[in-house]
């Protein structure tokens, strides 16, 4: 079978799950998209490179699907999971006795998702719901070679079915369509997972109507440094359980006063913050609220204290650092390029602002966790120096140095006295005990922070005989 190459058909994005007869749906898999050519056995990517060496286990496409030409995703699944990672890896061998090794210890799966051709057929212009009918009469299953299920309908069900299971979200196409190759085409529109965030549970407001009798939103907040933060309210998500078993554990949690400040207007009747919820967001407002925020699920297995501000991911952590400075005035990053980086590093920079001082940085959660540190790191055991917790600044500040203008924030030069990687001992919220290994800085060194809730000081000095 020599016929025509085909561009996989791509899809637009949409904003949230929906609903509708006319569409079907189905797990959208993270992993490498591939269209096969059963006879003879070609598996092209979408920049048309062969991968038939690459995944031998591949080779049972030309016996369960002879003739055929498919669409699919080949993943990589792992106690039930998707493991990207490990796929990944597999694409990268060479040499024949690992990959051939690795397709019996890590094989991949074949999720066949449409049918492009059949003895030497096109089916391309047939309807979609055409093609999957010849997909699933004609395509056997096997072990490495899997048909997509589809759901027709049901899209909303279905997609908090896959965030649940931590899938990357789900395909939405429409019956009735043709299969347009290479076209990003409104047929197909992939809907991705939410973000999800453990939340804890400070207050609600009364339902209405069919919620009369329980709720209507749960008031979220996070820790950060142990105060309530809040992040908004959820109101969807819920079934008929979920309604009436958080309504009788909020009862008992009854707070007379406010247990949370910030909030917007309206009615909350507060509880102690005891109960905790997983709620799934598209994204975070500017001002730190959760955007299309919906209940996942109850937890148990989680204490308050846990559900912690950083949740909300490294961007979110960058807004003091950002609104601080005009990026058209200073040359310091502005923490909107991605940076590859080990996930452990420091630095430390001289700081020649109004008092000399250095600045300590280190890798944590997608951001350098910062200390103004007046007196410089001490070099000797049994000193002890203060250093003043400040906004946690973008990875790219690992390699900056220059000249921040006057009259702009931290006016001065910035030189990097040191870098290189840590070792974490213990990273609590009133202690850090680290190992670096830089140049100048190197050995054990513990921050620990003043007792005095809120303040932003700590002592720095070395620990152990190190
Ligand atoms: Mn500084």
């Amino acid at each position: 079978m020599t016929g025509p190459r085909y561009s996989p058909m791509l899809a637009r994005t949409a904003d949230a799950p929906f609903s509708s007869p006319d569409w079907i749906f189905e797990v959208k898999w993270d992993g490498i998209r591939a269209v096969a050519y059963a006879n003879p056995l070609s598996i092209l990517s979408r920049s048309g490179s062969e991968m038939v060496g690459q995944f031998p286990e591949l080779d049972e496409i030309r016996e369960l699907a002879p003739e055929c030409v498919l669409d699919g995703e080949i993943v990589l699944l792992r106690d039930g999971r998707n493991d990207i990672q490990a796929l990944m890896g597999r694409f990268q061998k060479s040499d024949p006795r690992q990959i051939e090794a690795d397709s019996r210890s890590l094989p991949v799966t074949y999720v066949a998702f449409d049918i492009l051709e059949r003895d030497g057929a096109p089916l391309i212009h047939l309807p979609l719901e055409e093609r999957r009918r010849i997909l699933e009469e004609y395509v056997k299953e096997g072990k490495y070679l899997v048909r997509s299920i589809a759901v027709q309908g049901e899209g909303e069900r279905y997609y908090a079915e896959v965030v649940k299971r931590g899938l990357e979200g789900v395909m939405a196409k429409r019956l009735g369509s043709p299969y347009e190759p290479g076209a990003r085409s409104g047929s197909w529109l992939k809907v991705k997972a939410l973000k999800s965030c453990d939340c804890v549970v400070f207050g609600y407001t009364r339902g209405e109507g069919v919620r009369a009798g329980t709720f209507g939103a749960l008031v979220l907040g996070l820790c950060d440094q142990g105060k309530g933060v809040y992040i908004g309210r959820v109101g969807t998500g819920f079934d008929q359980a979920d309604l009436e078993g958080i309504t009788s554990m909020l009862a008992g949690l009854k707070a007379g006063e406010p247990t949370l400040t910030g909030t917007e207007k309206g009615e909350i009747v507060w509880v102690h913050p005891r109960m905790v919820v997983e709620v799934a967001f598209h994204s975070v407002t500017k001002d730190g609220r959760l955007r299309m925020p919906r209940l996942v699920r109850i937890r148990t297995d989680k204490k308050p204290e846990d559900c912690t501000l950083d949740q909300l991911g490294a961007e979110q952590n960058l807004i003091p650092y950002q609104a601080r400075r005009d990026f058209t005035m200073t040359p310091e990053p502005s923490g909107k390029k991605a940076v590859e980086s080990r996930g452990n590093s420091f630095v430390v920079h001289e700081h020649r602002a109004r008092h000399l001082h250095y600045d300590l940085r280190m890798e944590r959660g997608g951001v350098l966790k910062s200390w103004a540190v007046p007196k410089g790191i001490p070099e000797a055991g049994g000193e002890k120096h203060l250093a003043v917790e400040t906004e946690d600044h973008p990875l790219e500040y690992l390699t900056f140095e220059g000249t921040i203008p006057e009259g702009e924030y931290g006016a001065g030069t910035e030189a990097i006295w040191d870098t290189g990687t840590y070792d974490t001992l213990e990273w609590g919220e009133g202690k850090i005990e680290v190992i670096f290994h830089g140049n100048r800085l190197s050995g054990r060194y513990a921050l620990v922070r003043f007792r005095r809730p809120g303040k932003k000081d700590w002592l720095i000095f070395r620990a152990g005989d190190s």
